[in-house]
């Protein structure tokens, strides 16, 4: 049966509890759930119940937030130890965007366009981690915008104005932790980084491999199809892991639902059996490099294929 490898639940932004989404899960036909919640591990225990209830697989992970070259990128790390260095480093995020939200009050207080943090706090429920569709929930309720899109695309979104930072790691020091930690690590949605184009993607996927990524997410709810398209050809090009699944956030997304990817349909199979193939048998001691790809004899890059004339593979 197929599965669905990234979802989120009320541990971080999404509006299902962990339960109620493994039972949505299997409502619809999966054999096994992502639950990838943003820097935290809090919805694993109660999935891994429910999956064990409802016999569902649990591909436990977390969606890493990280910054580099002006960009935001989102890391997914499959499988990691939940007794692992890694933790500290989900703690210190998460103590990072406790800031940030104090940041994000403020920014939209000074534009005129105040919240309470009790408002705020009420959307999210009691143990979430307050994140920006919260805020975007409030402000409809508030009635200063009419859409979650319109909060982000004119204050919430990265460079607007109600926006603050929060990425604590760079691609590569997630790629490390994770591999540290035993797990596998995916490249959620990499198109979805519009201030990057494809091509300029495609230099920092050749680069991420070499820093030991493991995959990309080549199934996505958002993806067009030209970027499922590069998104294919990458994993072919680089030789890495196929993933993904639909991003489901509940209410703050509303179109997206559980187990529906770009083709309309859930993620097969065998991509979960290779990634769970990748796990790490001996935790905390998986290289974070892997064997470098054979290079050109004429550009030296590290990358097939190569246009120059009368390169060859060695
Ligand atoms: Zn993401
Ligand atoms: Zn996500």
């Amino acid at each position: 049966m197929p599965v669905d490898l990234h979802a989120h639940t009320t541990a971080s932004d999404g509006s299902l509890s962990p339960t109620q989404l493994v039972a949505r899960a299997k409502e619809v036909g999966l054999s096994a759930i992502g639950v990838t919640d943003h820097d935290t591990i809090g919805g694993w225990d109660e999935a891994l119940r429910a999956g064990a209830e409802l016999g569902i697989h649990i591909a436990a992970g977390v969606e890493l937030s990280t910054s580099y070259e002006g960009g935001r990128f989102h890391l997914l790390g499959y499988y990691i130890h939940p007794g692992s260095d890694l933790m500290q480093t989900l703690a210190r995020i998460q103590a990072a965007r406790a800031d940030r939200n104090v940041e994000i009050f403020a920014n939209l207080r000074e534009l005129g366009l105040p919240l309470e943090e009790d408002e705020v706090r009420a959307i999210a429920g009691p143990d979430a981690q307050l994140g920006r569709p919260h805020f975007a929930r409030a402000m409809i309720a508030r009635g200063y915008v009419a859409t979650t899109q319109e909060a982000f695309d004119r204050y919430l979104a990265d460079g607007k104005p109600a926006y603050a930072t929060k990425a604590v790691l760079t691609p590569q020091d997630a790629i490390r932790g994770i591999h540290e930690a035993g797990g596998v690590s995916v490249w959620a949605h990499p198109p979805l980084n519009r201030n990057f184009s494809l091509d300029e993607l495609t230099d920092k996927v050749g680069e991420w491999r070499d820093w030991g990524l493991d995959g990309l997410e080549t199934f996505y709810s958002r993806y067009t199809p030209e970027e499922a398209e590069w998104a294919r050809a990458m994993c072919a090009r680089f030789d890495l892991l196929e993933s993904g699944g639909s991003d489901f956030h509940g209410a703050s997304k509303p179109d997206i639902q559980v187990g529906v990817t770009h083709t309309g349909g859930p993620v097969p199979d065998a991509v979960l059996d290779a990634i769970k193939a990748r796990r790490s048998p001996k935790l905390f001691s998986m290289p974070t490099k892997r064997a470098a790809l054979p290079s050109c004899s004429q550009c030296r890059q590290s990358v097939p294929p190569c246009d120059a004339p009368g390169a060859r593979r060695r």
